[in-house]
């Protein structure tokens, strides 16, 4: 996912009370997906066959999904599954042309997990066997959003989008919904008859327009990565494997801004290895979708607040295709270890970034990267502050920010800096070869780096150091710091201005990129004059700004500050995104700044029609929170 805003760790991370210094005693499993009820030891999922018809007026997916299983346990006679507010109708076992009906029950709700399906299975079933399970999603799934016309780009025709990770996929199909466990899978997907299905499976470009479509996911994926979108969709081209489906008014837009995308993914094979999953297409969703982009192989789910019009936020793709990588094709094992995923990711796309722009423009990133980070070490507690940090199924409201990201990265620099890049690159193309198709913990990524790297002899990194970055709270010693020159003496610049020793006038803002406005709004010292920032506000056109990065960082200054004079257009940029990343800190800036809270919890009431539902209870999270 993208980016630095895990709205997964929201509902799903916890920890528990354990300080790191302390020796664990307890039972804790690290290697234990505590974000599941399925029976994985006993029981596998090899295979996916869905058969869903969307509709639109009840908002629901309704149909059957069959599972292929293997029993792992001969003496295990009870299926769990995980689902989230499913009605399931019926339950067959299926074996060598039998069907038999099978005994079923829920069990007890729970808030962040859902509800566990018990399905018994007769004793003497052998190895393998079907189970087809009838069933219908609710309006309050929690991974899907039915959009009425209105809240799409054309306003004519309904549309609807899925976003599974982390524990999404059981509000769709009922599964065993844990990255540890790879299935393939089918679908067959009714739809009205003018509108078009996607999957994060064999989408063909030239598909005609039936209102029945047929997908195939040979590759095995995590539960997290299922997808669906059904709306008005159209297919533009981007080069040989790659191409953009939007909405018609998006097309144009889209087929500008994510021009690189091709020649990305061929400098992402050529450094780390084979893109292994065939065709590699974006989905531009409407502006409700709540990540930045979400990396549902053969198709990245993208928020259109990337469409600036000058491919300034395109390392947002970058992201997304990097993860068909690490994370789609080496997944972590459990969400504790996300840090494999979305840190790799991370270091990943800001070395495609460097070749397909410019390391000076990836430097300005890096440095806002690593400001976000300081910011996130100061709110995040300590011992969520590893990458690999103690999580189980307790909910909580603490959350990891973006360390899993940044800091993940920043461990990831630190060791290509001491081994140097040349070396480095060979290990990360052996380790995704190695892994390839599987699962991996965080304590076989060290043991795999130990063996290929830290064991050499002279290795300027031990194995307790490498631990540090991934069981220790804050940054160790020797973390690179990110630099850049442009930064700097934007920085200076707005101190000088802010100080009245330069005019707006004199600063080179034409030659700013957006990352360094960004970092000039940031640098403001906060007993700023209001006519000042009107004065900025004005000069840069902030309050009107098409950059959403831009605009983000903005309007979390003028909540902050109660510059009350662009709160009209504060509250126009948190109706028109629902990108959690964009609007989730101006609320918190709003409700924290000892004036607005109930102003934030109006604005919050007029916009969250229009808001997925996990940006919805992540707000409305954050804004009790603040109340208390
Ligand atoms: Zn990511």
């Amino acid at each position: 996912m993208h980016r630095k805003f895990a709205l997964i760790v929201i509902t799903l991370l916890s920890l528990s009370a354990c300080s790191n210094d302390e020796v664990e005693v307890d039972n804790y499993d690290s290697a234990r997906d505590y974000f599941t009820f399925a029976n994985t030891d006993q029981f596998v999922t090899e295979h996916l066959a869905l058969d869903l018809t969307a509709d639109f007026d009840a908002e629901e997916l309704r149909g059957f999904a069959m599972l292929t299983m293997r029993r792992l346990d001969g003496a295990a006679t009870e299926v769990i599954l995980d689902t989230r507010d499913l009605t399931i109708t019926s339950v067959a076992v299926l074996q060598s042309g039998n069907s038999l009906s099978a005994d079923f029950r829920s069990g007890e709700a729970h808030d962040s997990l859902g509800t566990p399906l018990f399905i018994s299975v007769p004793s003497d079933i052998g190895e393998q066997f079907d189970l087809m399970i009838e069933y219908n999603t609710s309006p309050k799934s929690t991974a899907l959003q039915w959009l009425p016309p209105e809240l799409t780009a054309g306003g004519k025709h309904p549309l609807m989008f899925s976003q599974s990770q982390a524990v999404h996929a059981r509000s769709w199909v009922p599964l065993q919904d844990t990255p540890a466990i790879r299935i393939t899978y089918e679908a067959t997907v009714r739809t009205p008859e003018s509108l078009l299905a996607v999957m994060s499976a064999n989408n063909d470009p030239l598909t005609p327009r039936t209102g029945e479509y047929h997908f195939d996911m040979p590759q095995p994926i995590p539960s997290y990565l299922l997808a669906i979108s059904v709306g008005n969709l159209y297919f533009a081209p981007l080069g040989e494997d790659t191409g953009v489906y939007t909405e018609p008014e998006l097309l144009d837009a889209s087929v500008y801004e994510f021009a690189d995308t091709q020649a990305m993914l061929e400098l992402a094979e050529k450094m780390y290895g084979p893109y292994e999953w065939g065709r590699y297409d974006l989905l531009v969703l409407p502006p409700s979708f709540p990540y930045g982009g979400m990396e549902n192989p053969r198709l990245s789910f993208i928020t259109p607040s990337l469409l600036a019009g000058d491919r300034s936020l395109v390392s947002v793709i970058a992201h997304e295709l990097a993860h068909s990588w690490s994370g789609n094709l080496v997944t972590n094992a459990t969400w504790r270890d996300g840090w494999l995923n979305e840190g790799m990711t991370s270091y990943f796309e800001s070395r495609l970034m460097e070749v397909i722009y410019d390391v000076k423009r990836v430097d300005e990133e890096r440095v806002l990267m690593y400001r976000e980070l300081l910011l996130d070490l100061e709110e995040v507690p300590e011992h969520m502050q590893a990458l690999a940090p103690r999580l189980d199924d307790t909910t909580s409201e603490d959350f990891q920010g973006g360390i899993h990201y940044s800091k993940g990265q920043l461990f990831l620099e630190y060791l290509e800096k001491a081994f140097g890049r040349e070396a480095f690159d060979e290990f990360l193309t052996s380790y995704f070869k190695e892994f390839a198709f599987g699962t991996i913990t965080t304590e076989q990524f060290l043991d795999y780096l130990e063996a290929n790297l830290l064991s050499q002899e002279g290795s300027p990194v031990t194995r307790e150091q490498a631990e540090q970055w991934t069981y220790q709270p804050g940054l160790p010693e020797g973390t690179p710091i990110p630099q850049s020159e442009n930064l700097d003496s934007a920085e200076a610049l707005a101190i000088a201005w802010a100080e009245e020793k330069v005019d707006l006038a004199e600063i080179p803002f034409a030659e700013y990129s957006p990352q360094a406005k960004i970092h000039f709004i940031n640098s403001l010292p906060a007993d700023l004059a209001f006519e000042k920032l009107a004065e900025l506000d004005e000069g840069l056109g902030l309050s009107e700004t098409q950059n959403a990065e831009i605009g983000r960082t903005w309007f979390i200054q003028v909540a902050t500050r109660r510059y009350t004079d662009a709160y009209e257009h504060m509250e126009v940029h948190l109706s028109r995104f629902g990108r959690g990343r964009l609007i989730a800190p101006v609320y918190r800036a709003l409700a924290m700044n000892g004036e607005d809270l109930e102003l934030a919890s109006e604005i919050f009431a007029r916009a969250r029609g229009a808001y997925h539902p996990l940006t919805a209870a992540w707000i409305e999270g954050g804004l009790n929170r603040a109340a208390n």
